[in-house]
């Protein structure tokens, strides 16, 4: 803390991102990366850029990639925003459309971030628990609000909702934005994009990061209402007109032009998955049913908090939350089978599994 700091910041608790360890060699499945490499046709962007380009600004509106977008989602394109990964699109929602005199409602469990959100942008906010099976309990939200907001799949659980539990929330809840995060949902979830149409105040968050193996490319995007999306442009254009550099764009639209790979890699995650979740089982861990590129787990015998230890003291790091409710499970990122069996054969040598 110093005298010179504004007062609001003297408070301020910011979210902390998973390590990224800067030595060589460690199974890194932490921060829910994508194992594989971006698509063959983002190294071709990166080959072929004139650098002499780099003497301009880029496009602030981003127009090409919001395109490839739209068309991705059968959207037009005055309902896509993009930003400096989704990261900063939600920070931009939280101060455009979360900011009201009803409090915002969101899951006690959810990805964290939110709350830093809430604190920054002093926001008044209702946590509502996850039911006993860790899933969101859409019924729950039904009190007067300024906003909600949930990840689905949600994290760190991993456990999705169905479309169908979507649109019920939507048709009951007409008076506020309704956020829904789906930075996982490419691994086996259905997307809300679809009901951007129908329903004014739906807002979709996506990003590159995940799915698309482009997490050091920092992009992300969200469909909504041309209404929605004025806001957040409003917002963007009083802070920064160029959150995304030229090659963040065109490596963007490169990665979601190769659908096979996309698809390809995808499929490969979700199979790793299916398989790291049969081998935790057999060794007596409890997974809960994942939709996404990571595993939440606990272990009746070996507290999570050693466990990450244990595993972290054998070059593999996976994340745990100390938040209480959850402070037993480990969240595991799915990495490549070999790195994965990697994993499974490490926790076989501990003395308790
Ligand atoms: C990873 C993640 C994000 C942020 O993704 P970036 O686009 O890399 O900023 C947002 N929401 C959830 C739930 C995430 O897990």
């Amino acid at each position: 803390m110093s005298q010179f700091w504004s007062p609001a910041i003297q408070s301020l608790v910011p979210y902390t991102p998973g390590e990224q360890p800067k030595v060589d060699g460690l199974i890194k499945l932490n921060t829910n990366e994508n194992p594989y490499p971006p698509a063959p046709a983002v190294e071709a962007v990166l080959r072929e850029f004139d650098t002499e380009r780099l003497r301009l600004y880029p496009d602030p509106d981003c127009h090409a990639l919001k395109q490839a977008l739209a068309d991705e989602a059968g959207l037009s394109r005055d309902q896509v925003f993009v930003g400096n990964g989704s990261d900063e699109v939600l920070a931009l929602t939280f101060m455009a459309l979360l900011r009201h005199e009803q409090p915002l409602l969101l899951p006690e469990t959810t990805y964290s971030f939110y709350n830093v959100y809430i604190d920054l942008f002093n926001i008044d906010a209702r946590h509502i628990p996850l039911t006993d099976d860790y899933r969101i309990d859409l019924d729950a939200y039904s009190s007067e609000n300024g906003g909600i907001i949930f990840a689905n799949p949600n994290a760190p659980t991993g456990v999705g909702l169905t479309l169908e539990q979507i649109s019920d929330l939507l048709i009951r809840n007409t008076h506020s934005v309704v956020v829904v995060d789906e930075a996982y949902v490419d691994f086996g979830a259905e997307s809300a994009s679809q009901l951007v149409d129908r329903y004014p105040n739906l807002l979709v968050t996506q990003t590159f990061s995940k799915s698309r193996s482009l997490a050091g490319m920092r992009v992300g995007y969200a469909y909504g209402h041309p209404k929605l999306i004025e806001a957040l442009e409003r917002v963007k254009n009083s802070f920064n007109s160029y959150p995304l550099d030229m090659l963040a764009q065109q490596t963007a639209i490169a990665a979601l032009q190769d659908r096979g790979y996309f698809q390809h890699c995808v499929q490969q995650v979700m199979d790793t998955r299916e398989w790291t979740c049969e081998q935790l089982t057999s060794l007596g861990f409890e997974v809960l049913p994942s939709q996404t590129n990571f595993v939440f787990t606990s272990h009746s015998e070996v507290a999570a908090a050693e466990l990450m230890q244990y595993l972290r003291d054998n070059r593999i790091l996976v994340r745990h939350f100390t938040k209480p409710g959850i402070d037993n499970h480990l969240r595991i990122t799915i990495g490549t089978p070999d790195e994965m069996t990697r994993l499974i054969e490490c926790l076989k040598q501990h003395p308790s599994l």
